[in-house]
Formats: structure tokens, sequence, C-alpha cells
């Protein structure tokens, strides 16, 4: 168990990791998904310098009844195990969307992004120092995810994946 001195690389997964073979924006099946161009040496890079690994990631179709938790489990471990290597400590996902028919999947917000309750689920879990850990993402709820977290860095995968100095991220807020 790591102490809570332990920066994560947080990252988001659909758009920014991975994206799928099909054209869709999410996987509904675990074949349906490839890393994207980049994303393996830097999972490497990170690890190696200390940072836990940790996908969070908004999967609003549970609540919208198109795919079940299994589902996403399922194909989230084909996404750690296969494609990543193992290389991720934690992905959590958020199965809530705010029009679900179904109050269990409607009512705990907190914890989909941009809302900052699964990188205070990661800290608990993994003991991590959010200031010191760093945001990657394709979306604006990304960004804003990162600062009401207080996660210290945000960098837009495209400038993290391809071209951006890994030592300096941008500041959450730039
Ligand atoms: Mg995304």
């Amino acid at each position: 168990m790591p102490d809570s001195t332990t920066p994560a690389l947080f990252l988001d997964l659909d758009g920014t990791v991975r994206d799928t073979l099909s054209g869709r924006v999410h996987p509904m099946e675990p074949w349906d998904q490839r890393l994207r161009p980049g994303v393996l040496a830097r999972l490497r890079e990170y690890r190696a310098r200390g940072y836990a690994i940790v996908g969070v990631t908004n999967q609003g179709a549970v609540g919208l009844g198109w795919l079940s938790e299994a589902d996403v489990e399922e194909i989230n471990q084909r996404l750690a195990n296969d494609l990543a290597h193992g290389l991720f400590d934690l992905i959590l996902y958020s199965p809530y969307h705010p029009h679900s028919r179904y109050p269990a999947y409607r009512d705990q917000s907190h914890w989909r992004k941009p809302n900052p309750g699964m990188a205070f689920e990661a800290r608990e879990r993994l003991g991590l120092d959010l200031g010191t850990s760093i945001m990657v993402g394709d979306m604006e709820s990304d960004r804003l995810f990162a600062r009401k977290a207080g996660i210290g860095s945000f960098v837009w995968a495209g400038a993290f994946f391809h071209g951006a100095a890994p030592d300096e991220p941008r500041a959450v807020g730039e």
C-alpha cells in the first residue's frame, strides 16, 4: 500500500486512453477498443517515476440502461489486462446519469465527472496525494474534475501524449 505522498496519474478513458474500432464514443463490448497512440509509453514512464495509474471514466450508459455494471467491468478489465499490460493500479467508473430512470443511478452524482467523487475514492483506496497528481483528459468535464478534486495539474490528452514536456504539465485553470 503506497503512503499518502504517492502522486497519481489520473486518466480519462474514452477519447484519452482508448478509442473504439467501431467509431462509437464508448465501447459497448470488450473487443471494441484500442489504446490511442503514445499511451502505453506514457503509462510505463509514469509508473517508472512512481506514479499510481488511475482510470476515471463516466459510464452513463449504465444509468441509461444500455450497459450493465458487469459489462463495463468486463470492458475495462480487457483494457487494463490485455491492452495496457496491467499498468493501471485502479480503474473507477461512474454508472450514474442525471436522466436515469433508476433512482439508484440518478442520485449519486458526486461520482460523475466533473464532480470529484472518483478522485476522493482513489485517494482513499491508494493513499494518494492529489496535490502532486496529474489529470489527463479530453473534455471540459475532465478539467473541472481536476480542479474540484484539488488535483495539482491538468493536461489535455493531445498535449500529454504528443508533445508537451511531461515535466511541465499545465496548471489547472490556466
Ligand atoms: Mg473522454
